[in-house]
C-alpha cells in the first residue's frame, strides 16, 4: 500500500478532511495529529477497523484502545453509566489530554476494548483531530500512531517511520504540542484510579473531584503474573534500540558520573539544557529541568534519535515524579525497562 503524508492547511482542509473521512467511512485507517501524539484513526464503532489498527500497529489485540469525540453529547451512547465526577472533569479539561474510562454501552465493539466491559473516551483539542471527527460523525478509535513497542510519534515523520506501506492516509499537522500520550483516569471502579499520568496531572484532577487512588503500574513494573489494572501496562514501551538506564541525582551527581563511564562505546546521555555543557559524552536534550511541559515535548522524538545516531548505551537524567514531570518519567522508565540507578548517595 502507498502511504501519502500530506500536509494539512488552510487552502487544502476541506479536500482532505473529506479524503479522510472517505477512507474511515469505508473502514480504513488514517494517522492524524492531535495535541498528545499522533494518533492512528478508525471508526470505533466497526470491529473491522479496530482489527486494521491492532494489525499495522503490530499491538496484542487485548490492549484497549481510545475513542475519541468531539462533542460531549456523544458519552451518552458509548457508556452505560456515568458518574457526577466525569462531567465535573470534563467541564474543566475538555477538550484536552484527559482520556476517562467508563461503563461501555453495547454499541462499542469488543475488539475496540480489548474485550473489557469499559472504554476509553478523550475529546481532543487539536483543532485538525476535533474537525476530522466532527465531520466523520462517528466515534474515531486511535491509539499512538507507532509501532507497537515504539517511542510514541510525535510528527508525521516520526509515524511515516513505523506506518509506511501499512496505511493509505497521514496528514501532517507539525509537531504535537504536549508530546506525551493523554493522562487515562478510570472512573468505573469504586473510587477514580489513575492508570496513566500524562499533562492533565493528579494534582489538577485532585482539585476539582478530591483525593483520587494512583495506580501502582505508574511507577512499578508488575510482579510475575499480577493483573495490570490497565492492559496497558504489562506491556513493553517506548524502546529505542540501545540499552537506556534513568540515573536519578543532582545535576552535579549525574554529571560526575557521567565523567566516570565516559569510555563506555556508544555512550549517550540524555540532559536537561541546564546541565547539557558539562556531559563529558555525546547528549541529546530533552528540555529544560525548569519547563515540565519543554521535557514532555521532546522526551519521545529524543529517544527516537538516538536510534539514528545508533547509539548503544543512553544515560538519561531523571524527571522528577510530580506534576507534568511524573508522566515524564513514567515513560522513561518504561524506555528503561524499569533500569533506575542512584548516584550521588552516601
Ligand atoms: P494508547 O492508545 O497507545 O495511548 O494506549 C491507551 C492506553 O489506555 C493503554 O495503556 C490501555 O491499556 C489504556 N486503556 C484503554 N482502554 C482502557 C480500559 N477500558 N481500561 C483500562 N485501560 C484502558
Ligand atoms: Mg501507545
Amino acid at each position: 500500500m502507498k502511504t501519502s503524508v500530506i500536509s494539512i492547511s488552510e487552502q487544502n482542509e476541506q479536500k482532505l478532511l473529506s479524503k479522510a473521512r472517505k477512507i474511515m467511512s469505508r473502514g480504513g485507517l488514517v494517522a492524524f495529529p492531535t495535541e498528545t501524539v499522533y494518533g492512528l484513526g478508525g471508526n470505533a464503532l466497526k470491529k473491522k477497523a479496530a482489527a486494521k489498527i491492532y494489525k499495522a500497529k503490530g499491538r496484542p489485540s487485548d490492549n484497549p484502545l481510545i475513542v475519541h469525540i468531539a462533542e460531549i453529547d456523544e458519552v451518552y451512547s458509548l457508556a452505560s453509566e456515568i458518574p457526577d465526577e466525569f462531567f465535573k472533569l470534563a467541564e474543566n479539561f475538555w477538550p484536552g489530554p484527559l482520556t476517562m474510562i467508563l461503563k461501555k454501552s453495547s454499541i462499542v465493539p469488543d475488539e475496540t476494548t480489548g474485550a473489557l466491559n469499559t472504554v476509553a473516551i478523550r475529546m481532543p483539542s487539536h483543532p485538525i483531530a476535533r474537525k476530522l471527527i466532527s465531520s466523520c460523525g462517528f466515534p474515531i478509535a486511535a491509539p499512538s500512531a507507532n509501532s507497537s513497542g515504539k517511542p510514541s510519534p510525535t510528527s508525521a515523520s516520526h509515524v511515516f517511520t513505523d506506518l509506511n506501506g501499512k496505511i493509505p492516509l497521514i496528514i501532517d499537522g507539525g509537531d504535537c504540542q504536549i508530546g506525551i500520550e493523554s493522562t487515562v483516569l478510570s472512573l468505573a471502579g469504586d473510587k477514580p484510579l489513575l492508570l496513566r499520568p500524562g499533562a492533565i496531572t493528579k494534582e489538577m484532577i485532585e482539585s476539582v473531584i478530591g483525593e483520587i487512588s494512583v495506580s501502582e503500574g505508574i511507577l512499578s513494573p508488575l510482579m510475575e503474573n499480577e493483573a495490570p489494572q490497565s492492559p496497558g501496562m504489562k506491556y513493553k514501551h517506548y524502546s529505542p534500540k540501545a540499552d537506556v538506564t534513568v540515573v536519578e541525582g543532582s545535576s552535579a551527581d549525574f554529571i560526575a558520573f557521567l565523567e566516570e563511564i565516559k569510555s563506555e562505546v556508544g555512550a549517550y546521555a540524555l540532559c536537561y539544557e541546564e546541565e547539557a555543557h558539562l556531559s563529558p559524552i555525546p547528549y541529546l536534550i530533552f528540555g529544560k529541568f525548569s519547563d515540565e511541559l519543554s521535557q514532555a515535548s521532546a522526551l519521545f522524538s529524543a529517544l527516537r534519535e538516538f536510534d539514528e545516531m545508533e547509539a548503544l548505551r543512553v544515560y538519561a537524567h531523571s524527571p522528577k515524579t510530580s506534576g507534568i514531570s511524573l508522566a515524564v518519567y513514567n515513560r522513561l522508565i518504561r524506555a528503561a525497562g524499569f533500569k533506575v540507578i542512584k548516584v550521588g548517595e552516601k
